[in-house]
């Protein structure tokens, strides 16, 4: 068992959402406890102390926030708010938001360790997710179909009912905005379950919304188990959607329990992404990126670029650049403005993650570092070297900062390389050929390609999501609205 104990804990930032007791569920617009009483702590991983202790939802917890969900879909606040006044809810919700972002990324800093230039990054992104969403109400368009004369067909997006939705703990708040944004601009209600690890900044949240003009049962938080909470929500009947972001594993497991009703299921899943530099690229940027690509966030991210292809001709050129980036990483206390890197979000993960180290180890993998892990639940960014294709450090997501390096001969390589992975959610590529850049996009198996960037995100415009096994369907973009509506086909006798 690792101690995490590494900073000054009686100097860190103490907000007072922490005060107050045991955090409730948010049911039907008021706070409420759970029914069996359960309760779990969420830990700081910078201290190792515990920062609340928050409910954990049973089945009849669930039933209770499904059916008030049921009963905001139908009511006539909801049901037929004008699409003019369900942006302004938005707009409300991304107004309150904003007002408290401070507060919101140091709780997010707090519970999963993420730099807190990180977490208020999250949080402003979010912030204009909500605003992108603002806009969909007034323009969520049917069709109108050729028919003979006598005839009218015509076509009507239609809310999908109540939407279970799941999220990680490494982005808590824009996970959640990225969920919430769509779901409610279309009409839905929701049943949010956040992450064992991150909840708090779900429930601040939930707070923050019982003062916008969103109306009771609208939103309903429920904190708990993924096993327990998690599992209650996907099987109950009164759900008409999984949105899910998390792990494969899990999500095949939404995907299955899902089946047994026809649940709509929108899936964000893992990654093991490629970077891919070809030698005409400008090294100094391509390294930037790659250490970017697997570092930053201490590689808790889903787009992680964890598989590091570079064209055999500038390999040691390239590889002396990426040492050098990866020692300006400096980990440390979330809350110093130098830390570049917080500690792992858990001690569990912290192990699971040092464990992939033994395993590059035993499959003949080299290992380059830039410090020692330890100290706390400190991972400093990690290369393996001479690992082969089939090895389980190349095969598997890590989530932490440490990524495989390895060569290709041409773009067509590059390419089958790069796919050579079940997942399929982003890539990153390097070149100053317009050719090779946009020849390996298409090639490339993958729902989001970065050329000469890595990880930029827009706040909604374009979708975003998985090929393969990272992931079913897209959040954002027009895309988004398949997602979260049926449409309904009308046809009149004249
Ligand atoms: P996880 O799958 O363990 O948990 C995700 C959520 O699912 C949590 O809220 C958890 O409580 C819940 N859950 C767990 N078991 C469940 C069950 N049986 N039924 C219903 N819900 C259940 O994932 P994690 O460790 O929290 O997050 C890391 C993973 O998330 C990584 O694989 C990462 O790549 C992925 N992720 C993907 C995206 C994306 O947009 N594609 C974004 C962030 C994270």
């Amino acid at each position: 068992m690792v101690t995490p104990l590494t900073v000054d804990a009686a100097a860190r930032p103490a907000p007072a959402f922490l005060g107050g007791g045991a955090k409730r569920l948010l049911i039907d617009g008021a706070w409420t406890a759970p029914v069996s009483g359960a309760a779990f702590e969420t830990f700081d991983p910078a201290t190792g102390l515990a920062l609340a202790t928050v409910a954990a939802a049973g089945p009849e917890d669930v039933d209770r926030a499904v059916a008030a969900a049921r009963r905001a879909f139908e009511a006539p606040s909801w049901a037929d708010i004008t699409p003019y006044r369900r942006g302004r809810v938005l707009l409300g919700i991304a107004d309150v938001i904003e007002a408290h972002a401070e507060e919101l990324a140091v709780l997010d800093s707090l519970d999963m360790g993420g730099p807190l230039w990180l977490t208020r990054w999250l949080v402003d992104h979010s912030v204009e997710v909500f605003r992108h969403y603002a806009g969909w109400p007034t323009k969520i368009y049917g069709q109108t179909a050729p028919s003979d004369p006598s005839a009218f067909h015509y076509t009507l997006r239609q809310p999908l009912g109540v939407v279970g939705a799941i999220t990680a703990w490494n982005g808590p708040v824009l996970q959640l905005a990225w969920k919430l944004g769509p779901a409610l601009a279309t009409g839905n209600t929701v049943v949010l379950k956040p992450a064992e690890w991150s909840p708090l900044s779900a429930l601040r949240i939930g707070e923050l919304l019982l003062t916008t003009d969103l109306p009771p049962g609208v939103v309903n938080i429920l904190t708990g188990d993924g096993g327990v909470t998690g599992e209650a929500l996907t099987h109950h009947a009164g759900v008409d959607k999984i949105s899910f972001t998390g792990s494969l594993p899990v999500g095949k497991r939404i995907l299955e329990v899902s089946a047994r009703d026809l649940k709509r299921v929108t899936l964000e899943l893992g990654g093991k992404s490629p970077t891919i530099v070809f030698d005409d690229a400008d090294l100094a940027a391509a390294a930037r990126g790659a250490v970017a690509g697997f570092a930053q966030g201490s590689g808790e991210g889903c787009v992680a670029g964890t598989r590091i292809f570079v064209q055999e001709s500038v390999h040691e050129r390239f590889r002396e650049l990426l040492l050098q980036e990866m020692k300006a990483y400096t980990l440390g206390d979330p809350f110093h403005p130098d830390t570049r890197m917080g500690p792992l979000a858990a001690p569990r993960h912290y192990e699971r993650v040092l464990s992939y180290l033994d395993v590059a180890r035993e499959e003949g993998g080299t290992l380059t570092t830039v410090g020692e892990p330890g100290n706390g639940l400190y991972m400093p960014p990690t290369l393996i070297e001479n690992v082969g294709p089939d090895t389980r450090v190349v095969r598997e997501e890590i989530f932490g900062p440490v990524a495989a390096l390895m060569t290709f001969t041409d773009t067509a390589d590059a390419i089958a390389q790069g796919n050579d992975t079940v997942y399929g959610l982003a890539a990153s590529v390097w070149t100053s050929s317009l050719e090779r850049a946009h020849r390996t996009a298409r090639g490339l198996r993958a729902g989001t390609v970065w050329i000469n960037t890595y990880a930029e995100m827009t706040a909604g415009t374009v979708p975003f999501g998985g090929f393969k096994q990272s992931g079913l369907g897209r959040e954002h973009g027009v895309e988004v609205l398949d997602a979260y509506t049926e449409t309904k086909t009308v046809m009149v006798r004249l």
